[in-house]
């Protein structure tokens, strides 16, 4: 099927119109026209080369809902007319210790998880992602949607901003009793607050931008702390059993580990281009203090979480935008001028 899309075409030029192939659904297969897609900073950083590997044209886009058009023959999960999410990863595996565990993201077969976009098994070339009108997926990896058809816009950055930021929140425990940090108040961050607050946490946002606090608050951070005043990092020095760091440039750890308890670990969800300074060793051995990291999540916790936010009212503050307009967001994402995440209208494609 020829499908209208936004792709890069190299590292500096802007997305523009193009036309992929998407294929016809097989018997496992479901074809879904897309209604919605979140704008993540993977989106970006692959899109102009900020990571190394990406294959042009390319058509980012892993946060997408939209409506189930047509199943193949052995598809019993879904029918025409449902309402669906598609996330970060389209295939894997499926027979490795890691897939076996629902923890696909972490497929060790020998090529890893195909990702939603700029992924190896695409035909005829690249997987091409949501910036699209359509696309065929195997029914593993489409996710019902159980939020009202009205909300739908606002729950599609939970298919990899909600999973990025619930998945190290569940594995870590987060939950009463626990004092939680969420570092950057983005797309992922904000999620991070509404979900840590939720599963019962008490929660801190650590922001760049005074002019979050407030927001942050709303999302549900107990406390918000402007991380640059080095006065209110020091009131929490040693206090935190987790620390969600999501920011998408390198900065210093070491004011973050410093507020970890003993056996506290900061885990690493942010993916810069260039790496961080060295932590301090000493910040991490006196108090054997963990860094950690955690891919985006499995497909069944991405269920468990769609299902969690639908169950509590949880979606996404987002801000829509027409796909012509993707340059412009993806220069104020890189002021951190978005509240709290652009969500493109694929109507502005037709
Ligand atoms: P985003 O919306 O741009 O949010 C990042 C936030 O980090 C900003 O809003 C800002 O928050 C803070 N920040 C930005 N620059 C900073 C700097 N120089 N120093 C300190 N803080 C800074 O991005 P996102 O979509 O949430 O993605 C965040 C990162 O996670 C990206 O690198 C993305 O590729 C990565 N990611 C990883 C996974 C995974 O599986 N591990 C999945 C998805 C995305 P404040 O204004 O509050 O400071
Ligand atoms: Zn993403
Ligand atoms: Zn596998």
């Amino acid at each position: 099927m020829q499908t209208k899309a936004y792709a890069a075409k190299g590292p500096t030029t802007p997305l523009g119109p193009h036309t992929i192939e998407r294929r016809e659904p097989g018997p496992k297969d479901v074809a879904i026209e897309i209604l919605y897609c979140g704008v993540c900073h993977s989106d970006l950083h692959t899109a102009r080369s900020e990571w190394p590997g990406t294959k042009y044209p390319c058509v980012p886009g892993h946060e997408i809902v939209g409506r189930v058009t047509a199943v193949g023959g052995q598809v019993d999960r879904f029918k025409a007319g449902d309402l669906v999410g598609v996330g970060c990863m389209v295939d894997s595996c499926r027979t490795c210790a890691s897939c076996e565990e629902g923890l696909e993201q972490y497929c060790d077969g020998p090529v890893g998880f195909t990702g939603t976009y700029n992924g190896p098994l695409g035909a005829p070339e690249n997987t091409h992602g949501g910036y699209s009108a359509a696309i065929t997926v195997d029914e593993h990896f489409v996710l019902k949607i159980t939020h009202a058809e009205k909300d739908l816009a606002a729950a599609a950055p939970l298919l990899c901003a909600g999973i990025t930021t619930w998945s190290p929140l569940r594995h870590w425990g987060a939950g009463p009793g626990k004092k939680v940090g969420i570092v950057g108040i983005g797309g992922l961050g904000h999620m991070g607050v509404k979900l840590a607050h939720a599963l019962g946490a008490h929660t801190v946002a650590f922001t760049t931008s005074p002019a979050k606090v407030a927001d942050a608050k709303a999302l549900g951070a107990d406390e918000v702390v402007v991380s640059k005043d080095a006065e209110q990092m020091a009131k929490h020095a040693g206090s935190f059993d987790l620390i969600v760091n999501t920011v998408a440039a390198p900065h210093d750890l070491d004011a973050f580990t410093a507020l970890l308890k003993r056996d506290g670990t900061m885990t690493l969800v942010g993916a810069p281009s260039t790496p961080h300074p060295s932590p301090a060793v000493f910040n991490l051995v006196f108090k054997r203090r963990a860094i950690a990291g955690s891919l985006i999540g499995g497909i069944p916790e991405t269920q468990e979480m769609l299902d969690f936010c639908a169950k509590h009212g949880i979606t996404s503050d987002v801000e829509m935008i027409a796909m012509q307009d993707i340059e412009k967001a993806y220069e104020r994402m890189l002021k951190s001028d978005v509240k709290y995440r652009f969500v493109i209208d694929m109507e502005s494609l037709k």
